[in-house]
């Protein structure tokens, strides 16, 4: 912290919360962090130690008395300013940023759940997510799997011991979309933490906050960063949930503030003890991008819903998965929960004769690749890659054809990327 009051600190955060989604994101390292000497990002600290001149100082931080750093896998600054920005993304209370996306989802579940407890889940998940489900099913806890598209699939699950509900907004690849508001609504009547995995529709596409989630969590190497050039995640607490009728908080992290109960945990267990920590050069990267992020989406999805129009009307495309789509399962939800765009996933299937390798090598600007939320157009076949540990009969069940493909929709001039769609199918029979 630089040499500003508390006072002005308060009137230019509530300036800036007042501005437009990309103006704060330009200057909320400046505004939130106060980095020396006027600097607009906040430093890249490559300290693993902090020195005190009284030892009395590193006993009140250690002690949770004073705020400060005393080794950098539980915190250093530039991780914290990043932590900051994200909380002010997701209008939170705080959070805390990992390694990965993956590490902070399973150390928000591991840091909160013990043996015992249940948990209802989207049967549609990101599939590193659904096979931590495995993993957690081997520590004793009980989880049941919900069509989330329904708050009603979600209710006849519901145990006294649940302890959470935990889905995505809009799923990969087949793009259903959870009923976010019905679920957060049923999660607060049941005094059941709600977690969103918020990954594919960041703000200012969707807001989280306004389904009365307890716990946002995103993969930061996604459309946050957007470059494909780092790694992260973050967990971000909403301010929606009361701690105090949380169970499996231990003594050791009741603070006195009481909502920073659960962040408390999360850092201490999550972060500190299983060590997924963010590197101070990978928040610099991942701030860096947050600046063009609304940006980039908007791009992004007006790119996506272009080329959903193109496919849909395509003779040689059997289907396209797309929220944006009238036709759309979950058209209606989206329509209402998602802001500024429908995302820029949308799958297909081709016409039956057309070989999905033949085709996929005839892109020419399109890049073959597992990854999403990049600068570039990407594209993957579902079922022989992300989803191929899963097997056919688990694939049927989310929704997933055989000869499904993904596409991760750039930002990419529209008319390079009807032209190249059109040009591979060009290649195909008549
Ligand atoms: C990619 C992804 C993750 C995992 O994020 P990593 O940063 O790759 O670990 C989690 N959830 C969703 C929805 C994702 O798309």
């Amino acid at each position: 912290m630089g040499s500003v009051s508390f006072e002005l600190l308060v009137v230019e955060l509530h300036v800036v919360s007042k501005q437009g989604f990309t103006t704060r994101q330009v200057h909320a390292d400046r505004l939130l962090n106060h980095p020396e000497h006027g600097a607009i990002h906040t430093g890249t600290t490559n300290s693993v130690l902090f020195a005190f001149e009284d030892v009395q100082g590193l006993i009140d931080v250690f002690q949770g008395k004073q705020a400060g750093h005393v080794y950098s896998r539980s915190s250093s600054g530039s991780v914290v300013a990043l932590q900051t920005m994200l909380s002010e993304l997701e209008s939170g209370i705080g959070g805390v940023c990992f390694a990965t996306g993956m590490a902070a989802i399973s150390s928000t579940f591991l840091s909160l759940l013990k043996a015992g407890d249940h948990i209802i889940v989207s049967q549609y998940l990101f599939g590193n997510t659904r096979c931590l489900m495995d993993t957690l099913c081997d520590l004793g806890i009980q989880i049941s799997f919900a069509d989330v598209t329904s708050v009603e699939e979600v209710k006849a699950v519901y145990q006294p011991n649940t302890r959470m509900v935990f889905t995505e907004t809009v799923a990969n690849p087949v793009t259903q979309v959870a009923d976010v508001r019905a679920i957060g609504q049923f999660c607060a009547e049941k005094n059941v933490l709600f977690i969103l995995d918020n990954t594919m529709t960041p703000p200012p596409l969707f807001s989280a906050q306004e389904t009365g989630a307890s716990l946002v969590v995103t993969s930061l190497t996604k459309y946050v960063s957007g470059h494909g050039n780092v790694l992260g995640g973050v967990v971000v607490d909403l301010g929606n949930y009361d701690w105090q009728s949380y169970p499996n908080i231990s003594d050791g992290y009741k603070v006195a503030d009481t909502t920073q109960w659960g962040l408390t945990q999360i850092k201490k267990k999550g972060l500190r003890d299983m060590g997924a920590t963010l590197a101070p050069g990978s928040a610099h990267a991942i701030a860096t991008g947050l600046e063009t992020l609304a940006l980039r989406m908007a791009r992004n999805c007006h790119n996506a819903m272009e080329l959903a129009t193109f496919l849909h009307n395509h003779p040689k495309v059997a289907h396209v998965y797309y929220p944006g789509l009238a036709d759309h399962p979950q058209h209606f939800i989206a329509r209402d929960i998602l802001d500024n765009g429908y995302g820029a996933i949308l799958s297909l299937d081709l016409a039956e004769d057309i070989d999905v390798r033949e085709f996929l090598n005839a892109l020419a600007l399109v890049i073959s690749a597992t990854h999403l939320g990049d600068n570039r157009t990407l594209a993957l076949p579902v079922a022989s890659t992300i989803f191929f540990e899963n097997g056919p009969q688990e694939r049927a069940k989310m929704g997933i054809s055989e000869g499904m493909i993904r596409l991760s929709i750039g930002i990419e001039d529209t008319q390079d990327l009807i032209a190249d769609f059109a040009q591979a199918l060009d290649q195909f029979g008549n």
